[in-house]
């Protein structure tokens, strides 16, 4: 069984529209799917209006944006119920948080010169909420970057001016919010996080006590050793472990939908926490 449990559409930073999404999931072989676009569940409601008439399993998915001290950190939900008051609350609060963020990151790229910043990243936004690709683009339109990649290095990215983590609620807020509305939490890609390995392990035995379920054990195609280490931190902290390739770019030919290593078998799937 292909089973995705992690990818994103063009509710929020994917390239995809959500009915693109299914049919590459369908043509690549997936079984089991869960869109989680950036806090937002418009892609997820999307698909289930289409799945129907697909052989596909569509679980719920979001990708909250959280953070655990100063570090930014992603929490997936999984297997949600998604009309419950507290999932809608909570989605509602990071598209407000979402708002508020994307002003910041106008602000400071104003004091750095770039003038208009907000109108600028606006008109490429076409609707979905304002995010930091769009701020990409406007930089790079604009010719004070040459790529998209070295706007997120310079001004973008993680510690850069424009990167503004502040508004995110903590990590343990977000677990509570999914586990209340009958969901799975997730940490997402840990790796990702570029901590120390004592570092990780605090974050998770943090996210454990908070009432975290799984880590994302397989993020798309990676290195033996990488699964095998996050299989064992699973096991340790008594949490299931998750896979989903991250799919955003159909171009991005390292991470498309389905294209993962394969779970080993002394790891617990997350679905055995719902199946
Ligand atoms: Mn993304
Ligand atoms: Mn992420
Ligand atoms: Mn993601």
């Amino acid at each position: 069984m292909l089973v995705d449990l992690h990818c994103h559409t063009l509710a929020s930073d994917g390239s995809l529209s959500v009915a693109e999404l299914i049919e590459r999931a369908v043509d690549r072989g997936v079984d089991r799917l869960a869109i989680t676009d950036h806090d937002t569940i418009e892609g997820y409601l999307q698909a289930k209006t289409i799945i129907a008439s697909t052989p596909l399993e569509l679980i719920s998915g979001v990708e909250f944006s959280t953070v655990w001290g100063k570090l930014g950190v992603h929490i997936v939900g999984l297997h949600f119920d998604e009309t419950h008051p507290q999932l809608l609350a909570g989605v509602e609060h990071q598209q407000r948080a979402r708002q508020v963020r994307a002003q910041l990151i106008a602000d400071k790229l104003e004091r750095l010169g770039f003038k208009n910043a907000y109108e600028g990243a606006q008109q490429y936004a076409q609707g979905s909420q304002l995010g930091r690709p769009h701020f990409a683009r406007f930089l790079v339109e604009q010719g004070y970057v040459k790529s998209i990649q070295q706007a997120f290095k310079r001004f973008l990215g993680a510690g850069k001016p424009g990167d503004v983590k502040a508004v995110w609620p903590p990590m343990t807020e977000i677990i509570q919010w999914i586990n209340l509305s009958g969901g799975v939490a997730v940490l997402a890609h840990p790796l990702h996080y570029k901590m120390t390995a004592t570092k990780l392990r605090a974050l998770i035995n943090d996210f454990k006590a908070a009432g975290g379920a799984a880590i994302e054990v397989v993020s798309g195609v990676q290195p033996n050793d990488k699964t095998r280490y996050l299989t064992e931190l699973a096991n340790r902290f008594d949490l299931a472990a998750s896979c989903g390739s991250d799919f955003h770019h159909p171009q991005a030919a390292w991470s498309d939908l389905g294209k993962l290593s394969v779970l080993p078998a002394n790891a617990t799937p997350v679905w055995d926490l719902w199946d």
